[in-house]
């Protein structure tokens, strides 16, 4: 499903030059959680602008889906990246409009029609929970409903893999809990591939399949997290 083959990735040149990928090569299968786990200054923010392709690798290669991410040329990646869905940190919503309009927000910019984008933002909602919530704005929200929101619009074009930046890493134990158990529901489900990043240890335990633990820009365990952390 996603593939990374010896990424690196340098920032700056000559004596500013900053390392920040060196030689990680990674491997998502098709319906599994995927965590990505290191402390801050680890890389994993490179790496997940690496997939997503808002930068680009010094070497190596990016396959998502089987397609060649480097070789693409500005159409067929504007339309490879429609199928990566991403969650922030910070929710990223926009605060003047409300629930339903920033779910609806990507099948607007896809040019769907009224009907189809009113059924499909009440079938999002449904799936998080937020049904009664279609008219509210982000700012009338708990940190858990609005990472819900974040969920419903990165899910509205049907993205083959949702990336998520430190999703839950801005909320509190219980509400982590309830995003993860939404997150885990969703990749059962739908089958959905899920790839996350995360400082914190709590969060693969609870939801990844397999991990690869990434340290000063190198890899330096991956495997299925059964076999690399024992659970509690
Ligand atoms: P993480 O997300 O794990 O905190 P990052 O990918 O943000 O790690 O950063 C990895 C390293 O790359 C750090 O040393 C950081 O300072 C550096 N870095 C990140 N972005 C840039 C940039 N745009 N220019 C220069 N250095 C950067
Ligand atoms: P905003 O004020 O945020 O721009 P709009 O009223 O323009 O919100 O609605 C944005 C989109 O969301 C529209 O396509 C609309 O059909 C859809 N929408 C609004 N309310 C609902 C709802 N209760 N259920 C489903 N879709 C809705």
């Amino acid at each position: 499903m996603i593939e990374l083959r010896g990424v690196s990735k340098v920032y700056g040149q000559g004596r500013q030059e900053v390392p920040a990928l060196r030689n990680v090569s990674l491997r998502v299968e098709y319906g599994e959680v995927f965590g990505v786990l290191g402390q801050s200054g680890a890389g994993k923010s490179t790496l997940i602008r690496c997939l997503n392709l808002l930068e680009r690798p010094t070497t190596g290669e990016v396959r998502v889906d089987g397609r060649d991410m480097l070789s693409l040329g500005p159409d067929e990646l504007r339309v490879a990246r429609q199928g990566i869905g991403m969650i922030f940190q910070h929710f990223n919503l926009f605060s003047s409009r409300t629930v339903a309009g920033n779910v609806a927000f990507p099948l607007e910019v896809a040019g769907c029609s009224r009907v189809h984008i009113r059924e499909r933002v009440a079938e999002l909602l449904e799936l998080v929970g937020l049904s009664d919530k279609a008219n509210a704005y982000p700012a009338q929200l708990s940190g858990g409903q609005k990472q819900r929101v974040g969920i419903a619009r990165a899910l509205a074009p049907r993205p083959r893999v949702l990336l998520s930046d430190e999703a839950t890493s801005a909320l509190d134990p219980e509400t982590t809990r309830s995003v993860l158990g939404l997150l885990r529901d969703i990749n059962r489900q739908l089958g959905l591939t899920i790839l996350l990043i995360t400082h914190q240890m709590e969060v693969v335990k609870s939801i990844c399949d397999s991990v690869a633990v990434l340290e000063r820009g190198r890899v330096v365990e991956q495997g299925k997290v059964v076999d690399l952390i024992a659970r509690p």
